[in-house]
């Protein structure tokens, strides 16, 4: 009996993938049973100058912002009710008897008839519950840099409040305004610093060891012999756990040996690394020692995960430090970084939220897989609205340059073996 007529439709009308992906682990699984072994690191209590990017360790509770009734404007701070009937042609003169500087704290009580001169963030005095903009007096921008005049004519009338900004307008006291785990973004540090926070609880950053493992593989320094090539994943590795927000350990290039093997995964222990990555020698290979090393020094998973590119992932423990060993082929070891490394590394460093986020996106092209779960490199482009998604050239786990030009990688579902032109998918916005 062909395949084919073994093959079941899903509810989407899409054919199952066949019964030998069975015995594969899930993408999910894989993904939980990993992260139900990462736990946060400690908290450290840091200054805010150097707090950008890092992962907030507690709830912030913010006080009164502002603090004080304040303008919005350069003008003149004034009773509402005495300018009812100015206009251009019939203005009000009032009598100016203060002028508040940003940064001074005025004592006057303003009566009827009576301004002030106001800044930009100056206290709106007693008895002022409105601010006229220079603009809409006598007293315009030429005028900058010239003391308060005695009067002044206002040429508008005004509402009760309009350019005062009240005490609590932005945010009331005791309102939960950051949240423990998030990562901490520029705009977030200004509101912490409104608060006059100087210093801050936040994750401290993992350490992450990593090796690349091969015979073949040579320091970019180094002239190639025939057969060897050059280590690329230490690179594109290392910048994605930077990236991630970790201090890297950048263990170098393990040969295809036992001890030499060893001695690298010794070191990262001796540094106290919070997880080690290594990438190759985890398939089936002659060569493929780091699967011994880490079985004979702790605990180790090794499995087959039902996903393209990257099926072979080894899981487990050296010396108590979590161990991910991704697949050697360069594409295959960022795939397994970003589905399985990046979220563990989010548990760890702290972060509420450790996925990506999706995008649905529409395709430009029909694409195929295999019925396992694909992760395709793909250009994500808006098109009048809508996203749409096509392949970079031809999908090998090798060929890293389909990487370099694609901006997304686009999922296609485990049991879902075609999607047509037109059709939707989630991507990962790169
Ligand atoms: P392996 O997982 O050891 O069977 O390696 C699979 C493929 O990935 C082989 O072609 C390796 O040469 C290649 N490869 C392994 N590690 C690296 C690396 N660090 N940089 C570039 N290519 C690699
Ligand atoms: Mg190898």
């Amino acid at each position: 009996m062909s395949q084919k007529s073994k093959r079941e439709r899903n509810p989407k009308g899409w054919y199952n993938a066949p019964a030998f992906a069975m015995n594969l682990l899930s993408v999910h699984e894989a993904q939980e049973r990993i992260l139900s072994h990462f736990k946060p690191v400690e908290a450290e209590t840091l200054p805010l100058t150097v707090c950008a990017g890092r992962v907030l360790a507690t709830d912030i509770i913010s006080s009164d912002l502002p603090l004080f009734d304040n303008s919005a404007v350069d003008g003149f701070a004034v009773m509402a009710g005495d300018l009812v009937h100015a206009t251009l042609i019939s203005p009000l003169i009032l009598r100016v008897v203060a002028d508040i500087p940003a940064g001074s704290s005025p004592d006057i009580i303003l009566t009827h008839g009576q301004a002030a001169r106001i800044m930009t963030g100056a206290p709106v005095p007693k008895g002022a519950d409105a601010v006229l903009m220079v603009e809409d007096t006598d007293f315009n921008n030429r005028n900058a840099g010239a003391g308060a005049p005695p009067t002044v004519k206002a040429f508008k009338s005004i509402k009760v409040g309009e350019n005062v900004r009240t005490r609590g307008m932005d945010v009331k006291t005791g309102h939960k305004i950051l949240f423990t785990g998030s990562r901490l973004r520029a705009q977030d540090l200004g509101l912490l610093a409104m608060l006059g926070t100087s210093n801050l609880p936040v994750y401290r950053k993992p350490n992450v060891a990593l090796l690349s493992s091969g015979d073949e593989l040579m320091p970019v320094e180094s002239r190639l012999r025939p057969g060897q090539v050059h280590d690329s994943n230490s690179y594109t590795l290392s910048a994605l756990i930077a990236q991630a927000g970790c201090e890297v350990y950048s263990l170098g290039i393990a040969p295809d040996r036992k001890d030499a093997i060893q001695s690298l995964f010794d070191q990262a222990i001796a540094m106290n690394a919070d997880l080690i990555i290594s990438s190759a020698g985890v398939s089936v290979g002659a060569l493929d020692y780091i699967k011994e090393v880490v079985e004979s020094n702790g605990k180790l998973d090794f499995w087959r995960v039902n996903m393209r590119p990257g099926k072979p992932l080894a899981f487990g423990e050296y010396r108590g430090v979590p161990f991910i060993g991704l697949p050697g082929n360069p594409v295959s070891a960022f795939v397994g970084f970003e589905v399985f490394v990046r979220p563990a590394i989010g548990q760890l460093a702290g972060l509420k939220t450790v996925t990506r986020t999706t995008a649905r996106v529409r395709l430009a092209e029909a694409i195929e897989s295999d019925g396992r779960e694909s992760y395709f490199r793909a250009i994500v482009e808006e098109r009048e609205g809508t996203l749409f998604a096509k392949l970079t050239g031809h999908q090998g786990s090798g060929n890293l340059l389909s990487l370099v030009q694609a901006n997304a990688l686009l999922i296609m579902p485990a049991g879902v073996k075609s999607l047509p032109i037109g059709g939707q998918a989630d991507a990962w916005i790169l």
